[in-house]
This record gives C-alpha cells, sequence and structure tokens, in this order.
C-alpha cells in the first residue's frame, strides 16, 4: 500500500506508461526523468526574537523546452527536494497538456508558517528570492502561490525581484493581487476550469448538469468554486465532503448557503437543509460526477471498487492511484485526469503573465472565454489520443503531453 500511495512512484507508473507506448527513445525518456536545474539555498533569516535561523529552499526547473518554467511555492515543514522535483515534472505535463507555453518548475522552503510572523516569513520570501535571482525572470522561470503561500507572498517575490533589476517586472510571478498585475478570475480558475471540462464529459455521455448528480469531496479553493459554478450552470451538488464530516440532500445543496453556512460555523456539517453523513459513506454515494479537490490518494485499490459514479473529475492533484486506474477503467468509469482537469488554474497564470508583459488588462468575460476555449480544446486533443491510441484517459493525457514535449525538443535540436 505504502508503494501505491507514493505520488512519485505513481506519476512514475504513468510517465513510463506513455513513453512506452509512444516507443519514445531511451535517451530522450532520460532526458525527460531527469530536470534540468535544482537549485538549494540556505537562507539565513532573522527571527523576530533576535535569534539567527537557517532555512533550506528549493527550486527545481524539470524542463523548459517549451517555454519558461512555471509553477509555485509552498512553504511547509515536510518540503523535501525529491517532492519538489516530482512537483516540477509535473507542471511540464500540465502545462503541455493545456499547450500553453511553458516549462515545468517548483519550489519550496521547509518552514512552519503556522509559527511564523508576518514580517518572518517577508524575510523568507525575499531572501529565498534574492538567492534564486538568477534563474528567475519572465522568460526564465515564473512562480506562483502553492501550499500556505499566497497573494502577499508573491507580491512580496515581485518586489524582491524588481529591487534587484531596478525595474518593476510585474510578469515575473503570478497570482499577484489585482492591484500589482494579478488577473481577474484567477481565484475561480481552477475550479471554472473542473466544469468546462465536466460539462464537456456530459456531452460525451448525452447527459445534461439538471440530471447530474455531483458528489464534491474538498470545500476550499477549488472544491468550493467548482461546487458554486457547477450549482449555478444547474448541477446537483448532492453531497460535500470535508475533513470533519459531510453533507446530504438528494435533491442538491444550496451551495451559497452552505458556504454562507461553512463561514459561520467553521464547518459544513449540521448545515440546516441537509443531512450530516460520514466522509466515507459520502464518498461512495450513486452520483453521476464524482469531484475529488480536497487531496492526493483518495482513489485507491481499498476505495475504487466501491465507487457508484459515472464520472471522476480530478480536481485535486493525484486524487487517484496508478493501482486504482485499472479498477476505474474495469468499472468503466470515465476519469478527467488532473492534468488536464486542474490545469484551469495555470491557463488563467499565463493569462496573467501575457497580461502584464502587454501592461493591458482583460475584463473577467474574457478570461473566462479564453479559458474555456482552451480548456475545451485540451479535452478534444486528449479525446483524440484515446481514440487514437486506444488507452484511458489518464494514458491518453501523459501521450498527450510527451508528445508535445518531445516534439519543441526535437524541433529546438539537443545541444549535446
Ligand atoms: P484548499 O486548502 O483551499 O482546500 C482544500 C479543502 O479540502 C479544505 O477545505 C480542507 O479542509 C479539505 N480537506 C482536507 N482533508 C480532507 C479530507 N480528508 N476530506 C475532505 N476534505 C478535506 O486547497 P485547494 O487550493 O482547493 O487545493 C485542493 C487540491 O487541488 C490540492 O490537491 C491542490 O494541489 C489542487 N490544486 C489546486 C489549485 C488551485 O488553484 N488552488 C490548482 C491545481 C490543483
Amino acid at each position: 500500500m505504502e508503494t501505491e500511495l507514493n505520488p512519485w512512484l505513481a506519476a512514475e507508473t504513468r510517465f513510463n506508461r506513455a513513453a512506452t507506448l509512444l516507443n519514445m527513445d531511451e535517451g530522450l525518456q532520460k532526458v525527460l526523468r531527469t530536470p534540468s536545474r535544482e537549485i538549494t539555498v540556505y537562507i539565513p533569516v532573522l527571527l523576530d526574537d533576535g535569534r539567527l535561523e537557517v532555512f533550506t529552499g528549493y527550486r527545481v526547473q524539470h524542463s523548459i523546452a517549451r517555454g519558461p518554467g512555471k509553477g509555485g511555492i509552498r512553504f511547509a515543514p515536510d518540503v523535501s527536494l525529491e517532492e519538489v522535483r516530482a512537483l516540477a515534472s509535473w507542471m511540464t505535463w500540465k502545462c503541455a497538456v493545456v499547450n500553453i507555453p511553458f516549462g515545468g518548475a517548483k519550489g519550496g522552503v521547509i518552514c512552519d508558517p503556522s509559527v511564523l510572523s508576518q514580517g518572518e516569513l517577508e524575510r523568507i520570501t525575499r531572501r529565498y528570492t534574492a538567492d534564486i535571482i538568477e534563474f528567475l525572470g519572465p522568460e526564465k522561470d515564473v512562480p506562483a502561490p502553492d501550499m500556505n503561500t499566497n497573494e502577499q507572498v508573491m507580491a512580496w517575490l515581485m518586489d524582491t525581484y524588481s529591487m534587484h533589476t531596478r525595474q518593476t517586472t510585474t510578469a515575473v510571478v503570478t497570482g499577484k493581487p489585482l492591484d500589482l498585475g494579478g488577473s481577474r478570475g484567477r481565484r475561480e480558475a481552477t475550479g471554472r476550469g473542473c466544469m468546462i471540462v465536466a460539462l464537456q464529459a456530459l456531452k460525451r455521455f448525452d447527459m445534461t448538469p439538471e440530471n447530474t448528480r455531483v458528489v464534491v469531496q474538498g470545500f476550499g479553493n477549488v472544491g468550493g468554486m467548482a461546487a458554486n459554478l457547477m450549482s449555478k450552470a444547474g448541477f446537483k451538488i448532492i453531497s460535500v465532503i470535508e475533513h470533519d464530516g459531510a453533507v446530504y440532500n438528494p435533491n442538491g445543496l444550496d451551495i451559497e448557503a452552505l458556504m454562507k453556512h461553512a463561514r459561520e460555523s467553521g464547518s459544513v456539517v449540521d448545515f440546516a437543509e441537509a443531512e450530516n453523513m460520514g466522509r466515507d459513506e459520502a464518498l461512495l454515494l450513486e452520483c453521476e460526477i464524482l469531484l475529488p479537490a480536497a487531496k492526493e490518494n483518495v482513489i485507491t485499490s481499498v476505495t475504487a471498487p466501491k465507487l457508484r459514479c459515472k464520472i471522476v473529475c480530478e480536481g485535486a492533484n493525484g486524487p487517484t492511484t496508478a493501482v486504482a486506474d485499472d479498477i476505474l477503467k474495469d468499472k468503466g468509469i470515465f476519469v478527467i485526469p488532473d492534468i488536464l482537469a486542474n490545469a484551469g488554474g495555470v491557463t488563467v497564470s499565463y493569462f496573467e503573465w501575457v497580461q502584464d508583459r502587454q501592461g493591458f488588462f482583460w475584463n473577467e468575460e474574457l478570461v473566462n472565454t479564453r479559458l474555456e476555449e482552451i480548456m475545451v480544446n485540451a479535452f478534444h486533443d486528449l479525446m483524440a489520443y484515446r481514440e487514437k491510441h486506444k488507452v484511458i484517459n489518464r494514458t491518453a493525457a501523459y501521450m498527450l503531453a510527451l508528445d508535445r514535449v518531445y516534439f519543441a525538443i526535437k524541433l529546438r535540436g539537443l545541444y549535446a
């Protein structure tokens, strides 16, 4: 089970499957398995109590074949180079699936933000940025928020970079506040992307939102936004599962009212217009769409055989294990894989970078229209690979991504 739950081994399994089916050259496989650059920095930071502490930070650029590196920076006590390395490669595939001109990168600092003051967080961010500065830039590597980092951290990063280069360079980072070159629609983008691809899947099965029951796991940024937008589009959200329990209403939950209840009480449970339910039970409810948007390893060899949905739309990163892929295939469940389903966020990050470089900002409608165009195209590209190679969606997504990166490398030629 431990091996099954290792997300890096899972990514490796999927890579291997796709590379073998594509008959990819061994040497090229080696190139794509290996990151192009890994940077480790030791960041001295003065704490509020006068002590000097040294934090470890990483930035891994997996591939820059299709464009500058792109990927978040996380602050967490258990960040490791191995984890950052795997996440960087994940970003390469995600950007390639939606066909945006970025490579893959990821960063992290080993620290516990829950015990750090704003001042300490700011000093960590600035020193980390300064120490990796020659590797960052709108044309080199463009970070974004990830676990425990937010708009404010991105604003500090942008400011530090700009102070060093002596010019305000908003396009060095995405996920910034709107007033500092952020994009409209970024906050909703990942949830909106989930809805867009879910609607495409429904078309394939001649289904309509009105007769589609959805179970959403995780009511945070991705799950909350997806549930809200899908509910407005007519989907029936019959259950929302959170870390402390689930709520269920077979007629569909009033998502805005549930959001208000969760804000006020700190939990989705005990919502007046629904019944409480156990988390595990809710995951196995009969529904058309299961939307895991909380964490990794939710659909495993244990839970997959018991699922009663038609479609899995992966809002979270890595919610399904590689072993469960085969079980879902046997059950005929249509999976919209994470590297497509949750790519709305990085797509609007791309729009933010474009707008910053143009110095011309789009209204929300334009952002959403262009997001839809990219997600719908990517969905159809994936379906074409599925049909051509007679593979499951996950494998098709990896094959599509690998092909695109491979093609870029081939066109550029290897400088060896
Ligand atoms: P978030 O912290 O805003 O929300 C996650 C929610 O899941 C929280 O409300 C948390 O309480 C809940 N949760 C935690 N454990 C749970 C459990 N066992 N059962 C049910 N609920 C549980 O995070 P987020 O930004 O919404 O990210 C969710 C997932 O989506 C992650 O896997 C993340 O990597 C992925 N993702 C996020 C984005 C983005 O733009 N935010 C983009 C791509 C992928």
